[in-house]
């Protein structure tokens, strides 16, 4: 199935400039979403991943489903102020402004074997603060892997040696 057919540009969103991957058509159509996870899962099948760590919010759509195939748990990084217990922060730049990503201290024991999961790497400032976050816990970045790399945006600079997966690149 060609996933990228069904992916819907959306010109100017959120703000003017910018073209929005809209990943929702994909996930609407059940043949689609499976193979989207069963791709994003294949090259960590024989790794000893522990956590799937998911990037707010549509890494969450992908993320949880990877981590069931892999048979590792699911950890949510999080927009500040919305996850209950005590987080650690990082703050980050994006495409269209900054923000920051926040875990639950506990998410990710020291020494775990963790793959974080997104929709779309684009300036690689959101994949940055996850790696960060994950690793002043102790956890172990066992790679990245994202639906979509806007490749102009060379996003792969920022985490450079992190083993890294796109299913589908946009230069
Ligand atoms: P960045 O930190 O610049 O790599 O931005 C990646 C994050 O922003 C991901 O969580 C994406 O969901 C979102 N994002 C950035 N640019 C786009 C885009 N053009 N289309 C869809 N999502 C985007």
């Amino acid at each position: 199935m060609n996933l990228a057919s069904l992916v819907r540009d959306i010109p100017d969103f959120p703000e003017p400039g910018i073209v929005f991957k809209d990943i929702t058509p994909v996930l609407a159509d059940h043949e689609a979403f499976g193979e989207l996870i069963a791709a994003l899962a294949d090259a960590y099948r024989q790794l000893p991943i522990d956590k799937v760590a998911g990037i707010e919010a549509r890494g969450f759509t992908l993320a949880a489903p990877v981590a069931l195939q892999l048979g590792a748990g699911f950890v949510p990084l999080r927009k500040p102020g919305k996850l209950p217990w005590t987080t650690i922060n990082q703050a980050y730049n994006l495409e269209y402004g900054t923000d920051a990503l926040e875990m639950h201290v506990d998410g990710i024991g020291a020494g775990e074997q963790v793959l974080i999961v997104d929709d779309v790497i684009a300036t690689g400032g959101t994949a940055a603060a996850a790696v960060n976050l994950i690793e002043r816990v102790g956890g172990k970045i066992a790679g990245l892997a994202v639906f979509i790399e806007l490749g102009f945006l060379n996003g792969r600079a920022a985490i450079d040696g992190v083993p890294f997966h796109a299913l589908i690149r946009y230069d």
